[in-house]
This record gives structure tokens, sequence and C-alpha cells, in this order.
């Protein structure tokens, strides 16, 4: 009866489903563990009528123009460019460290520092952390040393249990020190916040369309079983496409281990004033447990009376009833236990991973869609 079974509604899923209904006439079927789509970007209003993203803050960027235009078919966007800001030392500093943020940390001398720092990298350039420790010029490395003390250290540990060093570089690498004058976390072409909200865009993606089933509060495993013969759909050999975007290790009972994740518990409040603080999103880069508080309607642009705000705060993924795993965590050994689960696949010839957890990738959300419509190219054409 259907074409493809796919495992998971983020965007992943989402994107994959709606090409292959829209475009492909295909008969496609998404099973869903949550309640709801959408995954990871899901939002809805709170008990207070703000509208917040339950899974955590998400902003759209990116410099792909193909993926812009795709999801501007399910919305209109809000013209929002995201800045964050650190609290430290009782100040609220530009993040990524830029040439504003220069002249806030070190006031008497940051001329000097300015043009050194644009003479050895470039007016425009991004500098990775790491990278910059490691110059051995005693100006840039005070630099270096302020941004790494102030920025990333007590963040990392938090967000990961692990320092700067320990980490794959390129985590510590999305936000590196701009030698510019741009205040924006992202300077990518196109970014902007969904006007209607982003579970908006995945109705417009996947209901009200007949060659789309949704079975929602099902976990796959209860209806897929992996077999010597193939791939079982209520104990029936399916013999169209399996699309899974969820964890591989949780799939197969994590009969290797578990593949380690970070996860994040997440506090929400309401408070009865009009504003809480400078911009969207203040990472506590020193001090506090949690590590960003957002304030939604800064991000949204939403009129509200009052105002809510979310603390972030991490965590070890245990598995445990309830908890979510949101970063893989890359390195060597781990990168060697997902490969064990991925040698069980070579069994199924319709079987596909996809996705920030499947694929155990750091995606932002235009690479995702990105990768998703590949797929789907790849596998129609
Ligand atoms: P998900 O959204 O996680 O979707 C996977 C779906 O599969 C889930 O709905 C899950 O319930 C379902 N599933 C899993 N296992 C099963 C199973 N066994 N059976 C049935 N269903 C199952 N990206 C940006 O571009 N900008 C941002 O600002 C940004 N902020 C982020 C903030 C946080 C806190 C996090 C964690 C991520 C952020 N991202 C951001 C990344 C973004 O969330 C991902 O790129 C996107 O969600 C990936 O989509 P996905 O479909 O791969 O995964
Ligand atoms: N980071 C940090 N301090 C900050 C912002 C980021 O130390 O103020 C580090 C931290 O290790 C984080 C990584 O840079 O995990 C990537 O940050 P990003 O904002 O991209 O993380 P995400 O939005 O994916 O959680």
């Amino acid at each position: 009866m259907y074409d493809y079974i796919i495992v998971g509604s983020g965007f992943a899923g989402a994107t994959a489903a709606n090409i292959l209904a829209d475009r492909h006439g295909k008969k496609v079927l998404i099973i869903e563990k949550r309640s709801h789509i959408g995954g990871n970007c899901y939002d809805e209003n709170d008990e207070h009528g703000i509208l917040i993203h339950k899974y955590g803050p998400h902003i759209f960027h990116t410099d792909s123009e193909k993926v812009y235009e795709y999801l501007s078919k399910f919305t209109q966007w809000y013209d929002y460019s995201h800045e964050v800001v650190a609290y430290v030392d009782e100040d609220f500093i530009p993040v990524p460290f830029n040439l504003n943020t220069l002249k806030i940390a070190f006031p008497n001398d940051a001329e000097v520092l300015r043009e050194k720092l644009v003479d050895i990298y470039g007016y425009g350039k991004k500098v990775p952390i790491l990278e910059l420790k490691n110059n051995d010029d005693e100006d840039i490395r005070k630099i270096a040393d302020y941004v790494y003390e102030n920025i990333f250290l007590r963040y990392t540990m938090k967000q990961w249990g692990k320092t700067p060093e320990e980490i794959d570089p390129a985590v510590t690498g999305r936000v590196p020190v701009l030698i510019s004058d741009d205040n924006r976390y992202f300077q990518d072409t196109y970014q902007g916040m969904p006007l209607d909200g982003y579970t908006k865009i995945f109705e417009n993606m996947l209901l009200n369309n007949e060659n789309i089933d949704i079975m929602l509060d099902t976990d796959c495993k209860e209806v897929l079983k992996f077999t010597d013969k193939g791939i079982m759909y209520n104990n029936e050999l399916f013999n169209g496409r399996v699309i899974f975007t969820g964890p591989l290790d949780e799939l197969f009972d994590n009969r290797f281990g578990r593949l380690p994740y970070r996860t994040l518990n997440f506090v929400n409040e309401y408070l009865d004033k009009d504003s809480f603080q400078p911009k969207a999103v203040v990472n506590y880069t020193v001090s506090e447990d949690y590590t960003r508080i957002t304030e939604y309607k800064k991000l949204t642009g939403q009129e509200a009376k009052g105002t809510s705000i979310m603390k972030e705060y991490p965590m070890t993924y245990t598995g445990e009833e309830g908890q979510i795993p949101y970063y893989a965590i890359i390195n060597e050994d781990n990168l060697a236990i997902y490969n064990k689960y991925l040698n069980i696949l070579s069994k199924y010839n319709n079987f596909y991973l996809l996705g920030r957890l499947a694929e155990y990738k750091y995606y932002n959300i235009d690479a995702i869609v990105l990768k998703s419509m590949e797929l789907v190219e790849e596998l129609e054409n």
C-alpha cells in the first residue's frame, strides 16, 4: 500500500515525505513517536498565549537559495537577524566575539588590537577560538585568552561536560571570532523566523495531502521488524523503502552499547513584565548552571502582555523515559560504535538513514532540508 515508510516528522522526515508525495506522487506513511509533527522544531503557544519552541530556540538561517525557496512555499518570514550577548562582568557583550566586543573587553587599547587582528587575519574573516589560541603574538594571545576564558570555557563545560580542547573542534568552530563589526550570530544570506511559527510549516508540508498518512504516538519498533527476510511492516514483508530519522542505537536495542548524546532540561518561566533581557538569547558563559536564556517574544516579534523565558540545563543523556537525545557527541570512539550499527544495515537494501540522529551528525535546519531533498532526488531519478 505504501511506497515509503518514513520514521520521524522533523525537518528530515517532513521534507522527504512532502517531496515524495507532492512531486513524485508516492504514497507515504510517517510514523512518529511523539504526539505531534515537527520534531525538535515544534512550537506552540504556552498558557499565556506566547509562542515558544518546546525543544529549544530555533532560528532559521541559510546560504542556500534552494532551501530558502523550498521552505518559502510553506511560510512567510518575519525579518529577524539573530543577535546574542553573553553576560560577563555584569555587562552584556556581543557573541560571537567581534570588533565591538573587543572595545568592551579592552577599552584602553582596542584600536591597536583591532588593527593587529585585521592585519593578521583580514577584515571579515572568521577565526575559530582554538586557532586564535595558537597564535604566538602576545597581543593576539591576550585576546584569545580573554575569549577562551569568558566565552568558551565554562559554557562548553556546561554544554558538553568537557573543555573546548576535548570536543570536536568543528563544534566551537561554529561560533568563531569575527574580525568585523557585525553583531549578528549568523552571517547567512537568508535568515528569519517563520511568520506563523514552525509547526505551521510542518502542517503545510504534511497535512491535507492524500498521499501522506501520519501515525502519531507510535514508536516504529511497534510496527517495523528487522528480520532475515527483510523489513516487516505489521508482520508482512515491506517492499517499499524505509527512511529512518531516529537514533540508530535505540532502533537495535542498544546491542552494541548506547551512542553517547547530550540532552537538555528546559525550564520555562512567565514574567509579568514587558521585557526581561536585552536580546532574544543571552548566553551565560561564566556563571549559572544553565547555558542560555531565551526570551521568546524577542525572537518571534510577537506582541504580548508579559514575557516567557526558557533556561537550558545540559546533561548526559541516559535514555531514561522522557529524555530526548539532542546532541551527538562526535569523536572517534563514538563513531566506532556508530559504525557497528551501520554494519547491520548492509542486509537491508531498502533502508535509508537521514537526519541529525540517524546520521549521528550536527545538522542545522537548512543542511538537513538540503540533505533530504538530495536523498529524494537520488532515489527517484
Ligand atoms: P528531529 O527534529 O529530532 O526529528 C526526528 C523525529 O524522529 C522526532 O520527531 C522523533 O520523535 C522521531 N523519532 C525518533 N525515533 C523514533 C522512533 N523510534 N519511532 C518513531 N519516531 C521516532 N538548527 C538551526 O538551523 N537553527 C537553530 O537555531 C537550531 N537550534 C537548535 C537548538 C537545539 C536545542 C537543538 C537540539 C537543535 C537546534 N538546531 C538548530 C538543529 C535542528 O533542531 C535540527 O537540524 C533539526 O531538528 C533536525 O531535524 P531531524 O528531522 O533530523 O531531527
Ligand atoms: N559556545 C561557547 N560559548 C558561547 C557560544 C558557543 O562556548 O557563548 C561553544 C559551545 O561549545 C557550543 C558551541 O560553541 O556547544 C556551538 O555553539 P552553537 O551556538 O552553535 O550551539 P547550538 O546552537 O547548536 O547549541
